[in-house]
């Protein structure tokens, strides 16, 4: 585990790999506030789509979207190849999917939020096993091998049979990422991870993502870490007031962005 932040170099995601994450014209209203305006965005093995923006410009609910947290009003969403399906509530809206499928949808998605993840009734290592155990069937045996190899990637090893409330945030948050990783995703969600960590915790934490990030692991990443999306994102994409407002490769929407609303973002946040 790199503890640091280091230039990273972004590997090379090919033009045929396979779509992961598919989402085609999502709209999502809650009430009168139409939140999501005809959003796209797709991700391919091997993307990390850094997804920056705005308080309040639909990041979550994308995220939330995707993982079946929301029932979007219309729109594709795809996740590993299975489009998940929108029945209409007669209202305009849409009633969630059934739950065989949101069980398989976030079986092959992990997704760590900006805070309160782990269990707080349960020790590091039995946050990690829960999931592989009782939802997925994986013997407690084998769960606790994989889960102590997570927990070693992300520097937590010794901290095993350690409850969440004895954790630094930044520990905790490196919990929620093996965690997270314990289902085998095809793609890890990422919502302000460090956002909620004192400064002097974020480093770790990206540290680890980081790591993933050069693995090649498919990850959608929101985030106000600028320098860190432009490290390791494949593709960064802006979202403003619920529309993709301009997407591209890092070194384009940072170093020469084409909207003025960008413009103005990355001076502001940047
Ligand atoms: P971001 O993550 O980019 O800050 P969000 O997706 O959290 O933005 O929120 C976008 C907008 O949707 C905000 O105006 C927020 O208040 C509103 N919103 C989010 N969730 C709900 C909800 N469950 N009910 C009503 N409004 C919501
Ligand atoms: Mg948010």
């Amino acid at each position: 585990m790199t503890a640091t932040i280091m230039a990273i170099p972004r590997h090379a995601v090919t033009d045929t790999a396979a779509e992961a994450i598919h989402v085609q014209d999502l709209h999502k209203k809650f009430g009168a506030l139409h939140v999501l305006k005809g959003v796209s965005l797709s991700a391919r093995d091997g993307d990390v789509v850094a997804i920056i923006g705005g308080s309040g410009s639909g990041k979550s609910t994308l995220l939330r979207c995707i993982n079946c947290l929301e029932n979007p009003t219309s729109g594709v969403i795809r996740v590993n190849g299975e489009e998940i399906r929108l029945k209409p509530d007669g209202n305009g809206s849409t009633l969630p999917a059934d739950r065989k499928q949101i069980e398989r949808v976030r079986s092959r998605l992990g997704m760590v939020f900006q805070s309160f993840n782990l269990w707080t009734h349960m020790t590091l290592i039995e946050n990690v096993i829960e999931v592989p155990v009782h939802v997925l069937g994986v013997k407690r045996e084998m769960a606790i091998i994989e889960a102590e190899k997570l927990l070693a990637r992300v520097g937590l090893l010794e901290k095993r049979h350690v409850y969440p409330a004895f954790l630094s945030g930044g520990q905790q948050q490196r919990g929620a990422i093996a965690r997270a990783l314990a289902v085998q995703p095809r793609v890890m969600l990422f919502d302000e991870p460090t956002s909620s960590l004192d400064p002097e915790l974020i480093g770790e934490v990206l540290g680890v993502i980081g790591d993933l990030a050069r693995e090649g692991r498919t990850m959608i990443l929101v985030t106000h870490e600028m320098k860190f999306a432009r490290e390791v994102a494949t593709r960064v994409v802006f979202l403003h007031e619920g529309r993709v407002e301009e997407e591209g490769s890092p070194d384009a929407i940072f170093g020469s962005p084409k909207s003025e609303r960008l413009q103005q973002f990355i001076r502001r946040v940047g």
